[in-house]
């Protein structure tokens, strides 16, 4: 799942990203409200954590403009200040949650997982199958044929993208971009070891194999490969 972090205090959010990729997650940070709408109405958002006070836009201003750009994703505040007005007006412009400076990183996890699962009741699945491998999204658990296996961060958001788009060949440069933020450079094969890894965990010793290299292309997933 793809979360949006818009904070300017550089130490927070390293501190949130770095967290938040360790969960799982794949995480965009932008430090300012103009970068965080901007990205907010272009990228696939699963959620979103907005800081109140931002420079060139505030928190505010970025959630009305998400809104107004017809962005439904739930969004968590978070806030140096915790006074009643500010909860009120957050509420009022559909904030979905609200967190208060300085917080525990579990607590945000907790809020962000509440969230997920709250917003994603009507729109998508929580687990993703193909054959009898399954990813639960918000307990990021993953097992094949009832055995559970366990996953690094990458390897989960690896195997999320593989499994949601199921059947598309995904160029290496895609998952370059989605998973490792990167461009991509063809002189590392930090993708081929990570594929790697993922398919000894999740192909070795399963019929049928699902993840499958298409040479000069990329990788694809699919249950029923020929
Ligand atoms: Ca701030």
């Amino acid at each position: 799942m793809k979360l949006l972090v818009v904070e300017d205090e550089q130490k927070t959010g390293d501190y949130l990203k770095q967290g938040l990729v360790e969960a799982g997650f794949v995480v965009d940070l932008a430090r300012d409200g103009v970068d965080g709408l901007h990205l907010g109405e272009t990228g696939d958002y699963d959620l979103a954590i907005l800081d109140v006070m931002l420079p060139k836009l505030d928190g505010w201003q970025v959630l009305a403009g998400l809104r107004r750009a017809g962005c439904q994703m739930p969004v968590l505040f978070l806030t140096a200040r915790d006074q009643v007005e500010d909860r009120v007006k957050g509420l009022e412009l559909g904030a979905d949650d609200y967190l208060v400076k300085p917080f525990a990183f579990a607590e945000l996890l907790a809020r962000v997982r509440t969230l997920l699962r709250r917003g994603s009741r009507n729109q998508e699945p929580q687990v993703v199958r193909a054959a009898d491998l399954e990813l639960d999204l918000l307990r990021r658990r993953v097992s094949r044929g009832g055995r559970h296996i366990d996953l690094t961060a990458k390897e989960f958001a690896l195997l999320e993208l593989l499994l949601r788009r199921q059947g598309e060949v995904l160029p290496r440069s895609l998952i370059a971009s989605q998973i490792w933020d990167m461009n991509f450079d063809s002189d590392t094969n930090v993708i081929e070891v990570a594929v790697r890894r993922l398919r000894a965990k999740i192909d070795d010793g399963f019929e049928p194999k699902l993840i499958r290299t298409v040479r000069g292309m990329g990788y694809v997933l699919e249950a029923d490969a020929a």
